[in-house]
């Protein structure tokens, strides 16, 4: 694979950082995941405005322009011949001597990038639908940053893992916030349920197409948050990400819902959503 490391294009195991960089002591970075379909990237203006809004909101510099981005993830498509899949993009407040407050002076922002090949519109867990379980909520206040801090969700995956399922919820005061590397919903008589944006969820990029997508099909969806006990008794569940698209969900904390299927309305609105990515 070539990846990108601070302007330049190398091998992947040439690939390094400074082990003072801030990002690895301190998690003082931000990142976004955009999908390719057939060679092309899908929402990418909205990754790269969510970039903008993640870097303002820490006081972080933009790593280089705009179109220095577009740039690099278009090369990085070209370069690993990347059909299917992901781009992941960081960025740090860079290398400095160890202390808690902002470098003094000049600092030099971080930036890599690397691809992964995967198949995502041909998923499997699509046609089936997947399992979640509901874990503690353990992250921090400001979950609308999508900062690189991600050991409470990386527990959360692992918990769902280790119990058969292949996401976790997670809940705070008996409500659902999102997933771990997802936006959440629940299907009641027809209408989408979802969380209201704030700063305890991550607005979603598919999140934002799928309110646009569904408004256009007049599927109602209805932003507030629900329980745990609500979406035990939903008619339908899904979750949306950038690399899932948008993913049923058959069964919570071993409860099936919706008899065990995929729901009409999910079913809908994945495709309407994969028959704009690969258009
Ligand atoms: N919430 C969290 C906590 C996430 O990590 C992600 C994935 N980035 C999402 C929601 C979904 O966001 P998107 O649709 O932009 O991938």
């Amino acid at each position: 694979r070539t990846v990108f490391v601070n302007g330049e294009y190398l091998p992947e195991s040439e690939g390094k950082i400074s082990i003072f960089d801030r990002g690895f002591l301190f998690a003082d970075g931000v990142y976004e995941v955009s999908a390719v379909i057939n060679g092309k990237l899908v929402d990418y203006a909205a990754h790269m405005e969510r970039l903008g809004r993640s870097l303002k909101e820490l006081r972080m510099a933009w790593p280089c322009t705009r179109d220095e981005l577009d740039v690099m993830h278009a090369e990085l498509i070209k370069r690993n011949a990347l059909t299917e899949g992901i781009i992941y993009m960081q960025v740090t407040r860079g290398a400095a001597d160890r202390t808690f407050n902002f470098p003094k002076g000049e600092v030099t922002p971080t930036l890599i990038a690397f691809t992964q090949a995967m198949s995502l519109v041909s998923n499997p867990n699509a046609v089936t639908g997947i399992k979640v379980i509901t874990t503690p909520d353990l992250r921090w206040a400001r979950r609308d940053i999508k900062t690189v801090m991600l050991l409470a969700p990386a527990l959360g995956k692992q918990e769902a893992y280790e119990k058969g399922a292949q996401e976790a919820w997670m809940v705070e005061d008996g409500f659902v916030t999102e997933g771990t590397s997802s936006n959440a919903y629940i299907v009641k008589d027809g209408k989408v349920i979802t969380r209201h944006l704030s700063n305890e969820i991550l607005a979603g990029c598919t999140r934002r197409a799928l309110m646009r997508l569904a408004k256009e099909e007049g599927v109602e969806i209805i932003e507030r948050k629900f329980t745990v006990e609500e979406a035990l008794a939903a008619d339908e569940a899904f979750l949306t990400s950038a690399s899932q698209f948008v993913m049923p969900i058959v069964e919570i904390d071993g409860k099936r819902i919706g008899g065990g299927q995929p729901g009409p309305v999910v079913r809908k609105l994945r495709e309407l959503f994969l028959k704009e990515a690969t258009a």
